[in-house]
């Protein structure tokens, strides 16, 4: 019997399907559904949700600037929230940092930010090529569609995705090869065949691509190469910007500023749809209006993101990032040491990823750890690496809870695919989900018990 939102709801949803709850309220690191059970949140709305859950001083603000009646909509036009926001950015973020960027609100998803800086450059440089890496990920719309690796989400445009150039990403031909000495002699080269871009796009550590994470030495030298060749270097901060690999944006600890930034997701700090595209002064050559929109800085979202600037007065969140980093760093390692399972630990920050060498890993470890109580996502392009996004908020000793359910869930999944054979459950389907499900909750059990690892549900309510 299929549920009201398979009834209803189109084809096309999908993280529902690989964690079927409803729910209904969230807390910090903690979400409820609609029976009260509660699951601890390594997801945290793909890198939305970085101050965690309705966070009380957000909310508090919000609530009084409804309650007075604060516009909630301007098109472009000036209100208050947009002076305030502006105002503290400003004064919190750039200045502070030594940047100097025109800032354009664009339509509030991430990927008309890519949209927008993707116009831009193009408009100023006269050019039409632009170079992205392989296994980028900037978005669903068709500009931002074309500088995104992943072949099933391309082909879903139905148009041939045309003007760009996907070039190696740092570490993709293997730790020995720059990937940046192929792209150097090729725009060296008159013979070939790639044109001078317009722009290059990039994340420094690639999230929904698999957790790759771009060296500071590679990020140092693409920034010169862009600069000696005049082309525009977009840095998408998207999802890891706002605090997700320590300082505010991802690309400081290199040291670099790139020519235009785009930001989105945690942003408003409050899960209210808001983008921003930080532009170098002299490349703001929009003409009024050339690239708008109905929902362009949405006052609500300048309120909460006003005051989630709170987070960076001071080094406190960067430094709180960097001491859960190690601690998640060292757990996993240690945990992929002690189950003796092959895979590969990877991230920044607070985003990490452990890419298994058996494939099927990813999401047998997920499904399980969502039985658990738990949910935390899989990327890459066959899902093969498990990854975690707790908000930055989280108390260690939920960051510990979460840790110790990974590392069970793991041992219970391997402990079953030794007993059984490898299981080629993917977990894609709502119905295998189901399947899977009975039979995973029932072998969980009992392997629990004999693993001693009862308290597997120990998140559970
Ligand atoms: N760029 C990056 C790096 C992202 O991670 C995402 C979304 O995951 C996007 C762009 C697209 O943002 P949105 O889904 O809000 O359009």
């Amino acid at each position: 019997m299929k549920n009201l939102f398979e009834q209803h709801e189109s084809e096309v949803r999908g993280y529902c399907r690989n964690f079927p709850a409803v729910f209904t309220t969230a807390k910090g690191a903690w979400m409820t559904d609609q029976d009260g059970r509660r699951y601890l949140d390594f997801f945290a709305g793909a890198g939305v949700m970085n101050y965690g859950h309705n966070p009380d001083k957000l909310k508090t603000v919000l609530i009084e600037y409804l309650q007075s009646d604060g516009i909630t909509h301007t098109l472009d036009m000036y209100s208050s929230a947009k002076r305030d926001f502006i105002e503290r950015f400003q004064r919190v973020i750039l200045k502070p940092r030594g940047l100097d960027y025109k800032m354009q609100f664009p339509g509030p998803t991430g990927t008309n930010a890519v949209e927008a800086a993707l116009k831009l450059a193009r408009k100023v440089t006269a050019r039409e090529q632009v170079v992205n890496f392989t296994n980028a990920f900037h978005g669903m719309t068709l500009g931002a569609l074309a500088v995104t690796g992943n072949g099933f989400k391309r082909a879903g445009a139905g148009v041939p995705l045309q003007h760009t150039s996907s070039l190696p990403f740092c570490g993709y031909m293997g730790d020995g090869l720059d990937t940046l000495d192929y792209f150097e002699a090729m725009l060296k080269d008159n013979g070939s065949g790639l044109e001078t871009p317009a722009a290059v796009i990039l994340e420094t550590v690639q999230a929904e691509g698999g957790v790759n994470v771009a060296s500071t030495a590679w990020l140092q030298r693409l920034r010169k190469i862009t600069q000696e060749h005049d082309i525009v270097l977009i840095v998408d901060d998207i999802q890891v910007g706002c605090g997700r690999t320590g300082k505010f944006f991802s690309f400081e600890e290199a040291g670099i500023t790139p020519d235009i930034v785009t930001l989105s997701k945690s942003l408003s700090g409050y899960g209210i749809p808001m983008a921003l595209v930080l532009i170098r002064p002299d490349l703001d050559q929009w003409a009024p209006g050339e690239h708008n929109g109905t929902f362009r800085g949405h006052a609500p979202g300048f309120i909460t993101a006003t005051k989630a600037l709170d987070y960076w007065e001071n080094n406190g969140l960067e430094m709180a990032v960097m001491h859960k980093s190690k601690i998640v760093k060292e757990r996993l390692l240690a945990m992929v040491e002690r189950l003796g399972v092959k895979a590969e630990v990877r991230g920044r920050g607070l985003i990490y990823g452990v890419a298994f060498e058996d494939i099927t890993l990813a999401n047998q470890v997920s499904q399980a750890c969502f039985d658990a109580g738990m949910v935390v996502e899989t990327a890459g392009m066959q899902d093969q690496v498990l990854k975690l996004l707790p908000s930055l908020t989280i108390s260690e000793e939920d960051l510990t809870l979460g840790l110790d359910t990974i590392e069970k869930s793991l041992a219970m999944v391997l402990q079953r695919n030794a007993g059984h054979g490898t299981s080629h459950h993917t977990a894609k389907s709502a119905q295998t989900i189901e399947t899977a499900k009975t039979a995973e909750t029932a072998e969980m059990a009992e392997t629990a018990e004999t693993a001693e690892t009862a308290d597997i549900a120990l998140i559970s309510v």
